[in-house]
């Protein structure tokens, strides 16, 4: 049993999917481990590290035609065509919207599985990728404004006068909001957030920050069984956008996280709004790559607008590419072994087990997963 790990093709990707620590695991379990020369270095983690803890350096190439490859990206078309037909491919495989890639993916045999598809149940909270990475953007974000910010962010009294604090507005509070409203908190902000789910008032406030929505009979049944936000009503959304437009014109730094699950995530802050804002705001836009919460964001820059406002698009967990790299690499292991029978040190893929249903896209040469099946 051979389990790779693959080198990120993308430049944009500091991250790797497996460190020094997950290799000895899964020597452990009686794998071996090839790792990609120069795999870990965006993530601090030199070949050397990984050899010291058991890996064998090899070419990209060997690391994706292993029995496993680990990788947090989806492979492009040339290292989908350098996948084992039988192998298993694990990573974030991003398939809303990418259907080619998926139909790719199922042309070289292999079997694809995409961590993000991961039910959000207590047995698989250790394989969280969602969580994990998205704990660490909303922290970063809170950073990232504060580097861009001309100004202190927390109260100051000081001989030569008072610097009053920073107001800072977090829109969308699932994982990443959470850890920014306690991050903005941490840092001496003011802070408020908003939601359209009806649970996270509660969880807002327990934060120590002001809750602000349209708290209607729509918000109030507005969440999915599966604990996600659902598309609002075009009536809601004028309502909710009117309040939000009053509040933001007030807001020093402005963090959006919103996000629907297969879907473009929502536009919250509109161009107008942006305009509203004094000169020197930020706002940073973690759902850019999913085609943006705020209008003018864009994904890997940092724009500058007419009225002196920044807008931060730029790509976020990868800039702690080796604390990001730890907890993905957890995850990855978390679920890789339950697909390997310890007595016999081999893989044992158990097809019927709901962690492997949900997240299996590809198998056999063919899209598995019901959500990606051709028309
Ligand atoms: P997400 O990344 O899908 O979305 C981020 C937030 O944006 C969500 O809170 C969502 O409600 C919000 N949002 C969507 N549209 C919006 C709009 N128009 N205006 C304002 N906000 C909007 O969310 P997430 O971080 O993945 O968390 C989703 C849910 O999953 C939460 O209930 C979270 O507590 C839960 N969760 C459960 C587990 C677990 O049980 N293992 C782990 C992590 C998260």
């Amino acid at each position: 049993m051979l389990i790779g790990v693959a080198a990120e093709t993308d430049p944009a990707e500091t991250r790797v999917a497996a460190t020094p620590e997950t290799v000895k695991k899964f020597i452990g379990l009686g794998a071996e481990v090839a790792v990609a020369q120069g795999a870990g270095v965006k993530a601090g983690v030199p070949d050397a590290e990984f050899q010291a803890a058991g890996a064998r350096i090899v070419s990209n190439a060997e690391a994706l035609g292993a029995d496993v490859v680990l990788k947090v990206r989806r492979p492009d078309a040339a290292e989908t065509a350098a996948l084992k037909s039988g192998a298993l491919v694990i990573a974030v495989m991003d398939p809303y919207g990418h259907t080619d890639a998926v139909e790719a993916l199922a042309g070289s045999g292999a079997s694809a599985f995409a961590m993000e598809l991961m039910p959000r149940i207590t047995r698989a909270q250790v394989m969280d990728v969602l969580s994990s990475q998205a704990n660490l953007a909303g922290y970063r974000a809170v950073i990232d404004a504060a580097a861009e910010y001309g100004r202190a962010l927390p109260m100051m009294m000081t001989p030569a006068g008072t610097v009053p604090a920073a107001r800072m507005f977090i829109m969308g509070v699932g994982v990443a909001g959470l850890q920014a409203i306690a991050t903005g908190r941490r840092l001496g902000a003011i802070v408020t957030a908003t939601d359209v789910r009806p649970a996270t008032k509660e969880q807002v406030e327990s934060l120590g920050a002001k809750f602000v929505a349209v708290e209607d009979e729509e918000f109030k049944q507005a969440e999915t069984a599966g604990g996600y936000a659902k598309e609002m009503s075009d009536a809601y959304k004028a309502k909710q956008a009117a309040l939000i437009a009053t509040h933001i014109a007030k807001q020093d730094i402005v963090v959006t996280t919103a996000l629907i699950p297969g879907r473009p995530a929502p536009r919250l802050v509109t161009a107008d709004m942006v305009r509203s804002m004094r000169p020197g705001s930020v706002l940073v836009d973690l759902a850019v790559e999913r085609g943006g919460n705020v209008e003018m964001a864009k994904a890997g820059e940092v724009v500058t607008t007419e009225n002196g406002v920044k807008i931060v698009g730029s790509s976020n967990v990868t800039r702690l590419a080796a604390t990001a790299s730890a907890l993905y690499a957890r995850n990855l292991f978390a679920f890789v072994e339950t697909l390997i029978d310890k007595a016999n040190k081999a893989l044992a893929v158990n097809w019927d087990d709901e962690l492997v249903k949900a997240t299996c896209l590809t198998r056999g040469g063919a899209i598995v997963h019901p959500a990606f099946l051709p028309k």
